[in-house]
């Protein structure tokens, strides 16, 4: 991808103020350069009453157009196949589906019959029709449908009135792509030289645009909101996807923060890559345990690649989306058994499904809620349905044959739900053994903490599993009361509140005393201002983003344990979030300031 540092206009603070604005982190990285603002052009739909002998030929007008979209979708699908790998490339198996779509095409033809429009208008509102309706569902699948939709809808369009299919950005300059939304199609189509990265107003960190810009490499930050009414096409931009930040007119010293940055990246991404065989420890031999999150199976390669002990949370509920039925046992025994054999001999963590909060499918029957993450989420939806729990458990099970595989459990309240979930367990190692199946019966089981609840709990729970990892993405979120994906009230989402501090610190001690192993798998853990506190609270095991890995090995073996346990315990006696905070980030800021 291109340096943004070095080919973009060196405008310094030359128009307006600077000016921040917050969204959601999807993919890493930083860029600099102009704004290039993409509004969705829906074309002119000519509209015409037609003839009865003209039918024939619109409907052959009609056939063509589809054949024609058809064709440049594989094309599309064949090109990010060929350069970003199959599973991205099977996005668009969405949009073919919708130019296969017998009932929406017919629908088309009885509305030609009727109204006898021109072919153009009668596709075009059945479109329409067909997107309002699944967009008044409260469904994010379904809204993400509303999207391939309008995006295929386009395409034949074009084709109708024989016009060509426009890439997004067509700016032959480096630029920062600005949008209310971007389909996936627009992602793919990106020119990787050009596009330095891209802000939207739509979306989340589950959207295959998201998706499609981690496999890309692209910075990305979506959900801000308002964006398109404060950015016009040449405006000085600067995007940070590791924060979620963007800056309009940044200042000489935001951009000279970010120009070193930028500039000592390559420098010390080379540093870095030297530390791949090397283990975490701290320069007092304080041994830390670093692994990744993943959330496909194809992430398995890079966890390795970036020198990642091994995966620390694979989140499998995302097998679950984007499809109309759940993955059965076969096949969710091939994909694990796939990660593990990545891995070995390093260990896989497979968290059990953690539908529900912000993430649903169509696949499941999962309830509509007034509250969803305080709802029928992760474990407890398993629990109500052990139709889909067993088959998982099972999977995994049979997966431990095939490499180090652990079990970890979601949202675990307190010792009751542990249990119950413990039995049904039990229940599939009874059944897979009396099947003559072969399977791990002696996997090692964990519990996520990452609710205030199991914090507290945590004495007990302890008694009761093999190792701890701390979600601190809920834990903040419920700790707090501070929705994570609300960006109004960010502000409040404080990873070193002195109550989460707590919280932490009594989940380790509680792990310690009764001989077992506690990590952190929440964003937290790839926070290099903050890694000396968690070092300093005592956790064994930090587990991150893979491209982040290679910064937070640097900051702990940047560290000295003892140094860090003083800190924690200077930490716990301040009454802030902004102190606790900047205790810790000066701390890193003099131990490892090429990170910064
Ligand atoms: C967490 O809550 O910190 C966590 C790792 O789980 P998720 O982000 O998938 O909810
Ligand atoms: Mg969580």
């Amino acid at each position: 991808m291109a340096n943004s540092f070095e080919n973009s206009p060196k405008r310094y603070g030359s128009k307006g103020p600077e000016k921040f604005f917050r969204g959601i982190p999807v993919a890493p990285g930083i860029a600099h350069g102009e704004a290039l603002v993409h509004w969705v052009e829906e074309e002119e739909v000519p509209f015409r009453k037609i003839q009865p002998e003209e039918m024939p030929t619109e409907i052959a007008r009609f056939e063509t157009a589809l054949i024609a979209t058809r064709a440049e979708l594989l094309e599309l699908q064949e090109k990010i196949a060929s350069s970003i790998g199959a599973a991205d490339a099977g996005i668009f198996d969405a949009h073919l589906l919708v130019v296969e779509d017998r009932t929406l095409i017919d629908e088309v033809l009885r509305t030609l019959e009727k109204d006898r429009f021109n072919i153009e208008t009668c596709f075009h509102r059945v479109a329409e029709k067909y997107c309002r309706s699944l967009a008044a569902i409260d469904d994010p699948y379904l809204r993400e449908r509303v999207v391939d939709i309008r995006d295929v809808a386009r395409r034949v369009i074009r084709h109708l009135l024989g016009k060509e299919s426009k890439a997004i950005g067509t700016s032959d300059r480096t630029h920062i792509v600005v949008a209310h939304d971007l389909t996936p199609s627009d992602t793919a189509m990106m020119n990787r030289e050009l596009v330095l990265g891209f802000a939207t107003e739509a979306g989340s960190k589950t959207s295959h645009t998201a998706i499609m810009a981690r496999a890309l490499d692209i910075p990305a930050v979506v959900g801000i909101p308002e964006l398109c009414r404060h950015i016009a096409s040449g405006d000085d931009l600067l995007i940070d996807g590791y924060t979620g930040t963007l800056v309009l007119n940044p200042s000489i010293e935001t951009l000279e923060r970010y120009g070193r940055i930028e500039v000592e990246k390559e420098e010390v991404e080379e540093r870095l890559g030297t530390l791949r065989e090397m283990p975490a420890q701290t320069i007092d031999g304080r041994r830390i345990i670093l692994s990744a999150n993943i959330e496909l199976v194809e992430e398995a390669e890079e966890v390795l690649r970036y020198g990642a002990e091994g995966i620390g949370l694979y989140r499998t509920e995302f097998l679950y989306l984007n499809r109309k039925h759940p993955p059965d046992e076969e096949e969710q025994f091939k994909n694990y058994a796939r990660v593990a054999e990545r891995c070995k001999p390093h260990s896989v963590i497979i968290r059990t499904l953690d539908i529900g909060g912000d993430k649903s499918t169509e696949s499941l029957d999962l309830p509509k809620e007034q509250n969803p993450f305080l709802g029928c989420r992760a474990i407890r939806y398993c629990l109500e349905h052990p139709e889909i729990f067993k088959p998982q458990i099972r999977a995994i099970l049979r997966a431990g044959v095939y490499g180090n595989v652990r079990m970890m459990l979601p949202m675990i309240s307190g010792v009751e739900e542990l249990r119950a979930a413990k039995k049904i367990i039990e229940e599939c190692k009874r059944e897979l053994s009396a099947e003559g199946a072969s399977f791990q019966p002696e996997m090692e089981l964990g519990t996520m903490i990452e609710l205030p609840s199991a914090a507290l709990s945590a004495e007990w729970l302890a008694k009761e599993v093999s190792f701890f990892s701390i979600g601190t993405n809920d834990l903040i979120q419920y700790a707090i009361a501070v929705d994570r994906v609300n960006e109004r009230i960010a502000h409040l989402y404080q990873p070193a509140h002195p109550a989460i501090l707590r919280l932490i610190h009594i989940t380790t001690e509680a792990a310690h005393d009764a001989g077992i192993w506690c990590g952190v798998c929440g964003e937290m853990a790839g926070d290099i201002c903050l890694i000396p506190l968690l070092v300093g609270l005592g956790v064994d095991e930090l587990s991150t983003a893979p491209s982040l890995v290679p910064r937070v090995k640097k900051a702990i073996c940047s560290l000295s344990f003892v140094e860090c346990q003083a800190l924690a315990l200077e930490a716990m006696s301040l009454s802030d979030h902004a102190s606790v905070f900047s205790l810790s980030e000066s701390h890193a800021q003099q131990r490892y300031s090429e990170l910064f």
